[in-house]
């Protein structure tokens, strides 16, 4: 039996005639940016989380970079973040010339360690970036209680964990920003790169909208006064867009008056209209895979060798990926890999000790826990529509490699 760590194909034939539908209509409607599709995902999505806005952006990671920027992250400034995550998560950091400042996890939920966390703050520090990693939603009532003692930011990178609850609140909205990307195997994924940036501070949607086109156009202007805190009085008077209302992508006068400088990241108007299709599932999706987890967990728990994922009782863990340790992880993997069952190692290297991060200083010994969690931790097949038969297949080999 071939089992894939992640199978899309199952997926994909469940909602082919649908997919289809809504693409093809896409093409033929020759509106392939900021179109109805984007415009109406943006509100479900928001709608969705409880959120008030949400901007679409072209992926996670230039969510995460425009989040830090609207925030007016940059050169000198310092973010706190887990070294034990997607390299995206600090790469935005540095991206916008900041400083990443890595905080060891939690031994059992792989999260940011938040008693190791306000040791690490300066007086440089201006965020912190939580990630709920493999899905299950970080610490966030004694984040947000750092954050506020200590008037800091908080973006979440909810990349991995679409639909995760903490204490009842879907992540992504307990922060000022949330992060999520559309990668085609993250939980809800398109047909190629997308993201979203969600939060309920209206004048940071504006900031937001304004930095993924250019600082162009009304957006850019808005984001302008409010910046630099320009009164609404004045707009009037400065404005030079006064009556020029127009919303046409082909030809939009406003696109060619830049406030400031900012990116191009768009959600394509074809991937909105395939995730309007797939967000309807997401919640079923997300139950199946906690159903998998469960079935998972019943049967190899008892293994010593084998450390499962340790589930915190006021979460809800979307089960981005099914993460265990061995402490012969390598020759589990071949085990598992000979006989045709699909694994993943989630992270090899933690970011600290990345090649390109060097210049930060770190050593091997500075993050023991993330350390020791790197050289053990492995992912086992897990997607909505696994079957019990197959998950059966995998346990049956976890479980004989444990006698050897
Ligand atoms: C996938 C991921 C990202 C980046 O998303 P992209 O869409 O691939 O740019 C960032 N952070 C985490 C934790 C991720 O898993």
């Amino acid at each position: 039996m071939n089992i894939s760590l992640i199978d899309l194909k199952v997926q994909y034939k469940f909602i082919k005639d649908e997919i289809g539908k809504v693409t093809s209509e896409v093409l033929s409607s020759t509106s392939y940016i900021n179109g109805e599709n984007v415009k109406n995902f943006e509100k479900e999505f928001a709608n969705y989380l409880g959120a008030k806005n949400a901007i679409a952006v072209g992926n996670g990671t230039d969510a995460l970079v425009i989040a830090l920027r609207s925030l007016g992250v940059g050169e000198g400034d310092q973010v706190i973040t887990s070294p034990f995550t997607f390299f995206s998560t600090a790469e935005s950091i540095a991206a916008v010339g900041a400083i990443p400042v890595f905080v060891d996890v939690d031994e059992k939920t792989y999260n940011i360690d938040v008693n190791k966390l306000e040791e690490k703050i300066t007086d440089k520090t201006r965020a912190i970036i939580p990630v709920h990693i493999f899905g299950q939603p970080a610490d966030m009532d004694e984040i947000m209680k750092i954050a506020k003692k200590y008037k800091l930011k908080v973006i979440e990178d909810a990349c991995q964990a679409i639909g995760a609850e903490y204490k009842g609140k879907k992540v992504g909205t307990i922060g000022d920003i949330g992060c999520f990307s559309f990668y085609p195997t993250k939980n809800l994924g398109c047909a190629g790169d997308g993201g979203m940036i969600v939060t309920d501070d209206d004048d940071l949607a504006i900031i937001l909208k304004a930095y993924r086109a250019h600082g162009s156009g009304e957006n850019g202007e808005e984001a302008f006064n409010i910046i630099n805190k320009i009164g609404e009085d004045s707009i009037e008077e400065t404005s030079i867009l006064n009556n020029s209302k127009v919303d046409e992508t082909v030809y939009n006068p406003l696109k060619y008056y830049n406030y400031l400088i900012g990116y191009n990241s768009r959600l394509d108007e074809i991937q909105a209209a395939i995730l309007r299709v797939k967000l309807k599932y997401i919640d079923n999706w997300n139950e199946k895979r906690i159903e998998n987890a469960r079935y998972y967990e019943e049967n190899l728990k008892r293994l010593t060798n084998i450390v499962c994922p340790n589930e915190k009782e006021d979460r809800k863990h979307v089960y981005h990926m099914y993460i265990i340790q061995s402490e012969k992880r390598e020759k589990l993997i071949k085990c598992l890999n000979e006989n045709g069952i699909s694994t993943g190692v989630y992270y090899p290297v933690p970011l600290h000790l990345q090649k390109a991060f060097n210049y930060l200083g770190y050593n091997l010994g500075d993050l023991p826990v993330c350390e020791y969690l790197s050289r053990r931790t492995m992912a086992i097949p897990m997607f909505p529509e696994l079957t019990n038969e197959q998950q059966q297949y995998i346990i049956n080999y976890v479980r004989s490699f444990q006698c050897e």
